[in-house]
């Protein structure tokens, strides 16, 4: 701890996701006083775990990568790096009603989808696209033109629209290219060299294991864990401390800090306070966010056995398919075979109301059309969960106008998701932009405590 300070400073952490939890990990090793304060009954945010039918799993899929660095190291914190089951994973298209794999080099040679020219040029896309260090110019030219012009307009039509489409809606039309270089990055990362294949891992019992070795960390860190607990609002007293408004079970209270550190989205921290700027309101309520709606199925048999199958057939109402199965043994799942069927929109999309059980008709309609033979009788067990802030757009000059993580309220920061630019959203990317800021000094005792004087 800084010596030139007596006591240590007094921070609420608002969002128990990764962010805020790795926020609140790196301020309570530096010997600051921090309580993580999180409206869900949980830690974990989009992380989190469910249960379907007393299985427990994570809500949304997720796995890790080998390159994965900055959550490894946060897992050997918790003694569960070690742990990580480590499995190769296999990639399908649909197309023109057909499976294909698409997990190797030869299976790309043999991909009917796209003759030599073609499969050429999005060899090259892709070859380029992993080559690229320098994203920024990126961000200045739409997706479609970047992929255009390297993939040529007959395989962005077959390949590349209909995943733009599936992933971000018509939404992709004012995507920018450092979307795509991003994704190539990490598949590109997922693979131990070259085009060989892919290795993904999981921790045995999910992140459900993740959260509950967290709390006991977290405990011995000293952070004090408000789960349950709803930030209204952020306003400063006459001492120059912030109350934040909160309500919980037992009503609606005030609690004092020293500093706050906002990791929700940004409709969320635009409505917490009436002390932004004009310019800091516009960059948080114009940054637009991408959700999800994302089906899980526990089946009592497996499917085609790729974790993702890549949808080109145009009319399918879900992103992809992915078989968490192909990764996780049945056994380890109390002998089911869990599949995820998401699909992204954009956060105001009228989609978000629409009632489960169309959901799962729509979701076994389409596993009927896919996998011959599929009979609803294979489900054990169907649940869907929504998340409307998932992913901030990176719409074109983007970066510039994000919401810097010092505000012009002294003592104030902003660290959620919507900051990433340089990579594809994951828990990753999320430790990665929180350790980052922490390096750069942002958060020094010494500039804290600068702020506390100007405040
Ligand atoms: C479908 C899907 C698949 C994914 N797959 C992967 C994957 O394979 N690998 C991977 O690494 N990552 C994956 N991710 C991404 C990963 O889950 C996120 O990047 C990460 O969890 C984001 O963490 P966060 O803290 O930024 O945000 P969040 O997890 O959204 O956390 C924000 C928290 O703030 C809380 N909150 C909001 N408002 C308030 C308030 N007023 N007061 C108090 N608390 C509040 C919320 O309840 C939430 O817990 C996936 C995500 C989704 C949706």
């Amino acid at each position: 701890m800084n010596e030139s300070r007596n006591k240590p400073l007094s921070w609420a952490v608002v969002g128990g996701g990764f962010a805020g939890i790795r926020t609140a990990m790196l301020l309570a090793q530096r010997g600051e006083q921090v309580t993580l304060i999180e409206a869900a009954a949980g830690l974990g945010g989009l992380a989190s775990p469910w249960s379907i039918d007393h299985v427990e799993w994570d809500r949304f899929y997720h796995v890790i990568l080998l390159s994965d660095r900055y959550l490894r190291s946060v897992l050997k914190e918790l003694r569960l790096d070690d742990e990580i089951s480590w499995v190769q994973t296999k990639t399908g298209f649909l197309a023109s009603g057909k499976l294909h794999s698409l997990s190797s080099s030869i299976d790309f040679l043999f991909f009917p989808v796209l003759n030599w020219l073609q499969k050429f040029r999005l060899g090259m896309t892709i070859f380029a696209g992993s080559k690229i260090r320098r994203w920024k110019p990126l961000e200045k030219i739409l997706v479609e033109d970047w992929l255009r012009k390297w993939s040529g307009d007959s395989t962005f039509e077959k390949i590349w629209r209909p995943l733009l489409q599936s992933k971000l809606g018509d939404a992709y039309q004012r995507t920018n290219a450092s979307f795509i270089w991003a994704y190539i990055q990490r598949m590109y990362s997922a693979r131990r060299s070259g085009l060989k294949r892919e290795m993904f891992g999981y921790v045995p019992g999910g992140y459900r294991r993740i959260i509950d070795a967290l709390g006991p960390h977290l405990d011995r860190l000293g952070v004090n864990v408000q789960t349950g607990t709803l930030v209204q609002s952020v306003s400063r007293d006459k001492d120059g401390r912030f109350q934040l408004g909160i309500e919980s079970k037992g009503g609606k209270s005030e609690e004092a800090f020293d500093r706050v550190v906002l990791t929700t989205p940004s409709s969320q921290i635009a409505s917490v306070t009436a002390e932004w700027t004009d310019d800091e309101r516009n960059r948080l309520t114009d940054t637009e966010y991408l959700g999800v709606i994302c089906t899980s199925l526990l089946l009592d048999r497996p499917l085609a056995g790729y974790y993702v199958t890549n949808l080109l057939d145009p009319g399918i109402p879900f992103t992809g398919i992915i078989e968490m199965g192909a990764i996780l043994p049945m056994d380890k799942l109390n002998g089911n075979y869990l599949v995820y069927l998401p699909r992204y929109l954009m956060s105001d999309d009228p989609g978000f109301h629409e009632p489960d059980s169309e959901i799962h008709t729509r979701a076994i309609q389409t596993l009927k059309g896919i996998y011959p033979g599929f009979q609803s009788e294979w489900i054990r067990g169907i649940r869907t969960a929504r998340a409307k802030s998932v992913m901030a757009l990176p719409t074109l000059d983007y970066s510039n106008r994000r919401m810097p993580v010092t505000t012009s309220i002294p003592g104030v920061y902003c660290l959620n998701s919507a900051r990433i630019v340089e990579g594809t959203l994951n828990v990753n990317e999320v430790i990665r932009m929180v350790d980052e800021e922490f390096e750069s000094g942002i958060w020094s005792p010494h500039l804290a405590l600068r702020d506390a004087k100007h405040a």
